[in-house]
């Protein structure tokens, strides 16, 4: 049935689709000025070190506030890679991460997401050092988290960004692990600092004990390499009891807090680390 607003001329597309499509082309929209706006900010979730008990480092998530909401980085991200303003993004990311990182008590580190087409930026080498610099934030304090669709071309031009921001000193994260379709050849082509292993396997920790076994190869597998595991998503205690047991090195999720907005991040990091742990759980 066409309505009679005119509108229905449009209706070439499953009506779906031209949802879809117009959602898109709306947040496309958006995303052009949310920058220039202010729109974008961080927000921080804490990773817990087992051994240390203590937070080690602090991964920066993206938010948009756009129209009176939040938008999560799940569904602009995708548009601002596909529209290459996740390079601007990434940048006001990167540098917005290492400032708040140099205000932090101890060594605790920061974590920020790289999208593949940053590495297609021939300076993205000399930008991470310029965003170090200026925030005065010794290299070693950050970390870039990459995931595995990221290398899928096993790109040679990529490989040597890695060992050239490596080289800088700042350390390399595999995200989401477990979910590609090479996983293991990834981790062979270049020696990452810390695998973070995917939070689907946590969330079937309890059901299918299948997950377990993978978990546990995962940690093992990298014990052998030398990367330093993060297991993602913990929600319960068992799922942490269990990654404590069978020798993780860190865990992040909403078992202990949630991502956080900059004041309560920088509470909770000035906090006795002593108390830290039962500080961050009575506040999740
Ligand atoms: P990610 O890098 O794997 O980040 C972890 C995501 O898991 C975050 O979602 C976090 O809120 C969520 N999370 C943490 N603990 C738990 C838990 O216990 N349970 C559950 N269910 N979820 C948990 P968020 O903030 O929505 O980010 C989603 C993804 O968006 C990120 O996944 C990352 O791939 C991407 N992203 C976020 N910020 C940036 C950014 O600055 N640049 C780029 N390129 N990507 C970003
Ligand atoms: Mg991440
Ligand atoms: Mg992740
Ligand atoms: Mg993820």
């Amino acid at each position: 049935k066409a309505k009679a607003d005119g509108r229905s001329t449009y209706h070439f597309f499953e009506p779906g689709m031209d949802a879809e499509l117009q959602q898109r082309r709306a947040i496309e929209a958006g995303l052009r000025s949310a920058l220039a706006k202010g729109e974008l900010r961080l927000v921080y979730q804490p990773l817990l070190g087992l051994a240390e008990n203590r937070v080690t480092c602090v991964e920066a998530l993206l938010r948009w506030d756009h129209e009176g909401r939040t938008i999560s980085p799940v569904e602009f991200i995708p548009v601002a890679e596909e529209t290459g303003l996740i390079v601007p993004i990434g940048e006001w990311v990167l540098r917005e991460a290492c400032k708040a990182a140099a205000a932090w008590p101890g060594n605790v580190r920061v974590a920020v997401n790289l999208s593949a087409i940053q590495f297609k930026n021939r300076d993205l080498v000399a930008m991470v050092e310029s965003a170090l610099t200026d925030a005065e934030l010794s290299p070693t304090r950050l970390e870039l988290e990459i995931t595995e669709s990221l290398l899928l071309a096993e790109n040679e031009q990529i490989l040597k960004t890695l060992h050239a921001l490596r080289t800088l000193g700042v350390r390399i994260s595999m995200d989401d692990f477990g979910t590609g379709y090479s996983s293991l050849s990834y981790l062979r082509s270049f020696p990452f600092d810390k695998i973070k292993i995917d939070r689907s396997f946590m969330r079937d920790l309890t059901k299918r004990s299948d997950s377990l076994a993978i978990i546990k190869a995962v940690i093992g597998l990298g014990q052998s390499l030398g990367m330093s595991t993060t297991a993602e998503g913990i929600e319960t205690q068992e799922q942490l009891d269990l990654m404590r047991a069978h020798g993780c090195d860190e865990v992040q999720g909403f078992l202990f807090s949630p991502p956080l907005v900059p004041p309560a991040l920088e509470k909770l990091l000035g906090t006795d680390q002593a108390k830290k742990l039962t500080v961050i759980k009575r506040a999740s």
